[in-house]
């Protein structure tokens, strides 16, 4: 009997505390496995709008497509997977969504682009569902329904990454992770630059590894399923796992920017570029942040790079009239401030010619005059020639400025920050093997520790 295709997502299981979306996700996949599903893609790490304010520790949701025997069976085994490994009543408001059929609808694709970048309802969630006869339930407040019905509607054609994920046994959760840094510093050397944000050469911090309670021991980002699995055999790892499993993700894609924003009609918690002009010079404000005003076609709006993210004596460097593109999050307007973007890149495409003015020179002496007062000219120091209507003369300024692209630093990244490495290397399809399924693998994942 052919299986039919299921579409899973769930987001929101996991709270402060500990518990994990992704472990659930590795969870719910091994099990299907082993009970006779087919994968049809990896599963999916979706990130979504990193502004939202509700979000959980990185607003991550996941999806799994899979070709199963009996629906109706798996879906009940889900729904409990999620309600039993969610950290409901710390926290957590899961959502689990269903869908059968061999086509993503187009109201859920769009709702899925949406969710990148723009702040859903649970409202509006409900309805796309109920539109495309997605079956789904809520716990908690049910927040989770927005990401599990955003992950679904994501097909990844385009550009996308992999991640790793090793998870912990859970007698060794909550202690130290024994993960060597000369063979993380080794790894990343060899699969540069196929893989990212391994290593902050910056900071000298491994990245790779996370510090709390959860049971993640790794994750690995790059650009194939075989690159970031390789670092099992390469760090050598002693700790006994329970597990792993490779992750597709728009994780480095900048997925979140890719709408133009309007600076006369922008929305708070919104994300996406704006191409502007640097309207006010720039000045530094305490703890090492930068402010300056940006304008687009006659409105105006401050805007903000944070000190750590490593751009803030780029952004110091900026004058009036240079042509910018900055990546942003809009920051909430509140009775004190009005709305800010926050700058997540920039991209100087053109530097503006500024002048200093300055007091004209003696022609009898060479000194630099003095002026007289407003409207009254100039007179030397040193000859006391005087000169009636001369006028403050422009000389052009030194920029210290070079045009280009200017990211983060690593470890101020964002799951959906796009690291610079990565600027050439995006995928435009993704390739499907074998025909049958429109829009995913249709074939099981050949890298897969589950
Ligand atoms: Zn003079």
């Amino acid at each position: 009997m052919a299986g039919v295709p299921l579409h899973i997502a769930f987001d929101d299981t996991d709270s402060r505390l500990g518990r994990c979306t992704t472990h659930l996700a590795f969870k719910v996949a091994r099990q299907l496995k082993e009970s006779g599903a087919r994968l049809l893609d990896y599963p999916l790490l979706i990130r979504l709008n990193p502004n939202v304010p509700w979000k959980t520790r990185g607003n991550g949701a996941v999806c799994i497509r899979v070709s199963v025997k009996d629906p109706d069976k798996v879906m009940d085994f889900v729904t409990d997977a999620v309600e039993q490994g969610s950290a409901i009543g710390s926290g957590a408001n899961p959502g689990v969504a269903f869908f059968q059929g061999s086509e993503i609808p187009d109201a859920l694709q769009q709702f899925s682009s949406a969710a990148m970048c723009d702040v859903l309802s649970r409202k509006m969630a409900q309805k796309v569902a109920e539109s495309c006869g997605i079956r789904y339930h809520t716990f908690g407040n049910g927040q989770g329904l927005v990401g599990s019905v955003g992950a679904m509607g994501c097909l990844l054609k385009a550009d996308h990454t992999f991640e790793l994920i090793a998870y912990r046994k859970q007698e060794n959760c909550g202690s130290l992770r024994q993960v060597d840094e000369g063979r993380v510093i080794d790894f990343s050397k060899k699969t540069f630059p196929y893989t990212f944000n391994n290593y902050d050469q910056n900071h000298r911090r491994v990245l790779i590894a996370p510090h709390g309670p959860d049971p993640v021991f790794i994750g690995v980002r790059g650009e194939s399923p075989e690159i970031v699995s390789s670092c099992l055999p390469m760090l050598e790892i002693v700790e006994e796992l329970e597990g792993w499993t490779v992750f597709r993700s728009n994780q480095g894609t900048n997925m979140h920017l890719l709408n133009e924003l309007d600076l006369r009609c922008i929305k708070a918690y919104t994300a996406g570029f704006v191409r502007c002009r640097v309207k006010s010079a720039p000045y530094a404000m305490q703890g090492g942040h930068v402010l300056f005003t940006v304008e687009q076609q006659g409105s105006e709006m401050p805007a903000a790079v944070y000190e750590p993210t490593g751009l803030a004596n780029v952004a110091a460097s900026l004058e009036p009239g240079d042509l910018i593109e900055i990546g942003v999050g809009v920051r909430k307007g509140t009775t004190r401030h009005p709305k800010i973007l926050n700058i997540e890149y920039l991209n100087v495409l053109e530097i503006a010619s500024c002048y200093n003015l300055l007091n004209p020179v003696c022609k009898e002496c060479g000194k630099r005059m003095k002026s007289e007062g407003k409207n009254k000219g100039y007179q030397c120091d040193r000859c006391k020639h005087r000169e009636p209507n001369a006028q403050k003369i422009q000389v052009p300024k030194q920029r210290n400025l070079k045009t280009g692209l200017y990211v983060p630093t690593p470890k101020a990244h964002r799951h959906l920050t796009k690291p610079m490495q990565r600027y050439g290397l995006e995928k435009s399809d993704w390739k499907i093997a074998g025909g049958g399924f429109s829009g995913y693998y249709p074939i099981e994942p050949p890298i897969c520790g589950l």
